[in-house]
């Protein structure tokens, strides 16, 4: 087969990776990639953004397969307009991928199938959010509808605050993603990842991670897109995977069916684990970054024939096999991330890194000049490693982050802390 990955970060990289090593791929490209994707197959100069270019390619060289990595493909319906062209591409439609796209789709989805989430409301107009979240009590989460890398969920302490978030969206801070809002009740747990490969029919899980979004030690500091993850994550017992399955995730995929958009790729649900029980927070349409990266490196079972059967609605004949290892990683990033930061410092050591028992080095962000490599992003290397526990794990991926020299660099220090607590507990 030949294959054609869309995407540029660690998840990516992860990804291309594991596509590689599958006896069934003759020739995988990627685009627009970074110097370690570079590695495992050829780079392409595409926009993803322009689905006929894409088409175009897919065509000349035979792809018989296109994998998306990120979200904006997805939202932006590549997967509709490859199919038109007879192209296979593993990810769901644009209708699907509302799923991610529309908080307040979402929301409504899943208050008319009794699906557990946070109670909430939805405005496309200020006056009367603001008259909502004066008759309801603080802290209160506010969220733009729409795509926003990130920036859309403010988590209120004060009604101040709550308002100021409203007024912001409104006011076009997050363009068209704020035209709409959800407002919801704040749910108290302990927030895990949970992932499944959906094929339109039925679902089957892909496995658990947790991942900590803030940029400092001690979960404090401005949020990112995430400074690192492992898996398994600790809390997720057999029995709350099934209950998500059962009251999450199947649902979901039951009702996308029923409606006429039926969901395929994978569904990320990021949950709170409450004392009710597991509720959703939010869906995401594609594996996350960083925890692709920790799930494909627990992953034992060759990855192209479960993508395959997802596209082609044949999940139920597929049997994945997982190492009983856990994985983690430790995302390093340029100083000043998710703030302003430069570009183009130089990066070594990383041969020596990698060279440590289990360690495997993604990049996230960077570019290959002259024989160096060069940060080119916020979040640039992702250091991972898969140990008997979380704590072997931890300790190989940090005596791999110590060989590396990049002085403009930063990574946290307390990555996968709680969970190495627990299991010395
Ligand atoms: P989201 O983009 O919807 O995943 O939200 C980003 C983060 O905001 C989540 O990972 C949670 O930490 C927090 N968050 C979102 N919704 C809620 C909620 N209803 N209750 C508590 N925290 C929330």
């Amino acid at each position: 087969m030949n294959i054609l990955l869309l995407g540029s970060g660690g998840r990516e990289h992860a990804l291309a990776w594991k596509i590689a090593g599958s006896p069934l791929v003759e020739r995988l490209y990627c685009t627009p990639g970074n110097a370690g994707i570079a590695k495992e197959c050829e780079l392409v100069a595409l926009d993803p953004a322009d689905h006929p270019a894409v088409t175009a390619f897919c065509k000349e060289r035979k792809i018989d397969l296109v994998v998306v990595g990120p979200e904006a493909p997805l939202c932006a319906g590549i997967v509709d307009d490859l199919a038109a062209a007879g192209i296979k591409a593993f990810g769901p439609s644009r209708a699907a991928a509302r799923l991610e796209g529309s908080k307040g789709f979402t929301k409504d989805l899943c208050q008319a199938s009794n699906i557990p989430t946070a109670a909430y409301a939805r405005f496309s107009a200020l006056a009367p959010a603001i008259a909502y979240i004066r008759r309801h009590a603080t802290p209160v989460v506010v969220k733009a509808d729409g795509l926003a890398a990130g920036k859309g969920v403010v988590v209120a302490e004060t009604l101040a605050e709550a308002e100021a978030a409203i007024e912001r969206m409104f006011g076009g801070e997050l363009g068209a993603a704020g035209t709409q809002v959800v407002v919801e009740e704040f749910l108290q747990g302990e927030e895990a990842s949970f992932f499944a490969l959906c094929d339109g029919e039925s679902a089957i899980a892909l496995g658990c991670a947790q991942d900590h979004k803030r940029a400092f030690d001690g979960d404090r500091g401005p949020n990112t897109g995430g400074m690192g993850a492992y898996s398994p994550a600790p809390i997720m017992t057999d029995d709350l995977s099934r209950r998500v399955m059962n009251e999450i995730v199947l649902p979901t995929v039951r009702v996308m069916k029923s409606t006429g958009t039926p969901y395929k790729g994978v569904l990320y649900a990021g949950l709170m684990i409450t004392s009710a029980g597991p509720k959703l927070i939010e869906y995401n349409v594609r594996f996350g970054d960083p925890e692709c990266q920790v799930l494909m490196l627990r992953l034992m079972s060759d990855l192209v024939p479960a993508l395959l059967a997802s596209c082609d609605g044949m999940l139920r004949n597929l049997d994945l096999r997982w190492y009983a290892d856990a994985a983690l990683t430790v995302v390093m990033a340029a100083k000043g991330y998710p703030g302003t930061y430069a570009k183009g410092s130089v990066i070594e050591g990383l041969d020596a890194a990698a060279a440590i028992e289990g360690v495997e080095i993604f990049h996230a962000g960077t570019l290959a000049q002259d024989g160096r490599i060069l940060a080119n992003g916020g979040r640039v290397l992702d250091v991972c490693a898969t140990g008997n526990t979380i704590a072997e794990a931890q300790a190989r991926a940090y005596r791999a982050v110590d060989r590396i020299r990049w002085s403009d660099g930063f990574c946290r220090r307390d990555i996968g802390s709680r969970a190495v607590a627990r299991e010395k507990a």
